[in-house]
């Protein structure tokens, strides 16, 4: 699932990397490349337009942050765009106040209802509620044994027709599953309900005749993900016909693209709720849109980075020391210290350096990096006069000598450093001029 537009997502990226600007062409460059990856994936036209308006919108107007080169400005677009059409929030299931909680399921047949009511009852029996099942898909003739089959693996308890007593009226089993429910004192009711192969008049009747019968707490609407685009149209069909509250996406362990996911919570205004991944009865989870979105991403680690950065980076000294760069005053040692302490903060260097994408040469450099340089070379700085931190210019032999007595290194770390600073100042100024990331580059090679 997902495989091949998280390939393609990865690609479009990676023609961002070493950018030190995005121009309106690379951002509409990098619209189109999405809207296909998107097509793709079998993604609804209108979502697939509004998504891609979205991103282009924000990729232009988004404040430059000190913290995020280009690309994972893009990134971060890109994810927060797919929580949202995924649906935002992780939507919960909504338990009656009195009297047992009803879910109806409903879809068509093959979609992994009758599998997805015991999957449901089994996580539902592990948080503590005591479900009972309902098998009110009397149309296909091995349904009823099926799902007391997997009710007897969940260890649930199936409530069914006798064998030839109301075996042509499944909204009469609904009805009456509600009393033996209350009887018993089951605080959720599972209805698993009849599909057809495709949607017919008589089956959308039927689903609605029970739903009134039942009046369900929650109406959800099982579809399986590898029917790409038909998905919408089925669940536009449901929706009108039954009307539902969340989705249910089952066989998302296939090889489906992903359209599915993608569109029926920007077409039908429901949110997918859970997600099946599986012929296990645990193979079930809650659906969660950030989760979600970063498995297309596939790119976790870089969110985590993304995040921690923007959390840590202070942006203030990162405009103070562009603005230096850019001549309105002079980097100083201080500065440099400061940058490669900020860098710090961002966590053990070797953590970074696998999650960063892009970085190129700069990625050896910090491989080999030895986060107690920092303290050496703050050590150094510290030994100098305020006017030679300023500028280091005027640090003649003698004054190295000195430097190197009071903070117990040789000379020739003194030499070393200086030597750096000036390395790091002038690539620094060559970045500030290209708009390039102002955080990153004093770093001792
Ligand atoms: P129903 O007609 O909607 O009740 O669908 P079923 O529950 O009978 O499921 C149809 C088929 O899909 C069965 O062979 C199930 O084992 C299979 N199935 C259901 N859910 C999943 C899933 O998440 N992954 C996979 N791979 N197969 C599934």
């Amino acid at each position: 699932m997902f495989a091949t537009l998280s390939d393609r997502l990865a690609d479009t990226f990676k023609n961002l990397r070493g950018k030190g600007r995005l121009s309106d062409a690379d951002i509409d460059a990098t619209a189109r490349e999405i809207r296909i990856a998107l097509l793709e994936a079998d993604v609804a036209l209108p979502v697939v337009k509004e998504f891609v308006a979205a991103v282009k919108d924000r990729a232009r107007g988004e404040e430059v942050s000190g913290a995020l080169n280009p690309a994972q400005q893009i990134i971060k677009i890109v994810n927060e765009e797919l929580v949202e059409i995924l649906g935002g929030e992780t939507r919960r299931l909504r338990y009656a106040k009195t009297g047992p909680t009803v879910i109806m399921l409903a879809g068509l047949q093959g979609a992994g209802k009758t599998t997805l009511a015991a999957k449901l009852a089994l996580w539902l029996k592990e948080q503590g509620k005591q479900p009972l099942l309902v098998a009110c898909d009397l149309q296909r003739p091995n349904a009823v044994k099926q799902l007391q089959v997997n009710g007897e693996r969940a260890g649930v308890p199936v409530f069914a027709p006798e064998p030839g007593n109301g075996v042509g009226d499944p909204v009469g089993v609904a009805r009456a599953s509600i009393e033996e429910a209350t009887r018993r004192l089951h605080d959720v009711v599972i209805v698993d309900t009849a599909g057809r192969l495709g949607v017919d008049a008589e089956l959308m009747q039927q689903a609605a005749d029970i739903r009134d019968a039942v009046r369900p707490d929650e109406v959800l609407f099982v579809v399986d993900a590898m029917i790409g685009q038909d998905a919408v149209g089925t669940a536009q069909a449901f929706l009108d016909g039954v009307g539902f509250d969340g989705v249910v996406l089952t066989k998302l362990d296939g090889d489906a693209r992903g359209g599915a996911a993608l569109s029926i919570r920007s077409v039908t205004g429901r949110p997918v709720m859970f997600a099946s991944n599986g012929e296990k009865l645990t193979d079930f989870d809650v659906f969660h849109p950030d989760r979600m979105a970063g498995r297309i991403l596939d790119m976790g680690d870089v969110m985590t980075l993304i995040e921690q950065a923007e959390k840590t980076f202070d942006q203030e000294q990162a405009l103070k020391a562009a603005r230096k760069l850019s001549g309105d005053g002079e980097f100083t040692l201080e500065d440099f210290l400061e940058q490669m302490q900020q860098v710090r903060k961002l966590g053990s260097m070797s953590k970074i350096l696998g999650m960063l994408p892009g970085m190129g040469q700069m990625r050896e450099q910090l491989e080999n990096f030895d986060d107690r340089e920092i303290d050496r070379i703050q050590a150094i700085i510290y030994s100098m006069t305020p006017a030679e931190r300023v500028n280091p210019k005027m640090i003649d032999g003698s004054r190295r000598a000195r430097i190197a007595k009071g903070c117990g290194r040789t000379v020739t770390d003194v030499n070393q450093l200086v030597d750096r600073f000036f390395e790091a100042r002038k690539m620094m100024q060559q970045m500030a001029r290209g708009g390039g990331m102002p955080g990153m580059p004093g770093m001792p090679g």
